[in-house]
């Protein structure tokens, strides 16, 4: 499965490069959203600790069900929308970019493998059929999510090296 840092990094980089090179409003699409939306990355994970708490009350909670359907990304249309509407485009876009932040932990976990060893319920709740690619097990390679935040860690530090100097600032 991805390790929380894939999912946070991965998430915050391709937010980020969205934010340098394709939208500019770094006006409303500030810094703290890029980190708010890393955050998202891992929010579906949510139910791991709340499996653990559950557990107490009786209620058994399975990992990488409800919190790992593309409603839950849906949900935070919801209030974006809501604010697009009254115009203020900071909050929505804060709104879109934690809904794209779970999507995108969802597409993750079905890609290389996470969640439910059975999949991703992407029709739910119309069907519980589950899907996935999980290319970990896939290929067997069980160190891939290890190398991968390596190589994640590495690429975009040379990216934020050239594209900001951020050398000058160490
Ligand atoms: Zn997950």
């Amino acid at each position: 499965m991805p390790l929380a840092v894939t999912h946070v990094l991965l998430t915050i980089i391709l937010i980020d490069l969205y934010r340098d090179y394709v939208t500019k409003h770094k006006r409303f699409f500030s810094l703290e959203i890029v980190l708010i939306g890393g955050v998202a990355g891992l929010l579906p994970d949510i139910d791991i600790p709340l499996g653990w708490i559950m557990k107490y009350f009786g209620i058994n909670i399975v990992h990488g069900s409800v919190t790992h359907t593309p409603w839950f990304a849906l949900l935070f249309l919801i209030p974006a929308f809501i604010f697009l509407n009254r115009g203020n485009r900071k909050s929505a876009t804060l709104y879109f970019v934690i809904s794209f932040g779970v999507f995108f932990h969802i597409f993750l976990d079905w890609f290389l493998g996470g969640g439910m060893h059975e999949g991703v319920m992407w029709l739910y709740p119309f069907s519980m059929q589950a899907f996935k690619l999980h290319l970990t097990s896939m290929i067997g390679w069980k160190n891939l999510p290890a190398g991968i935040d390596a190589i994640l860690l590495l690429g975009w530090l040379w990216h934020e090296e050239v594209k900001h100097k951020i050398k000058d600032f160490i």
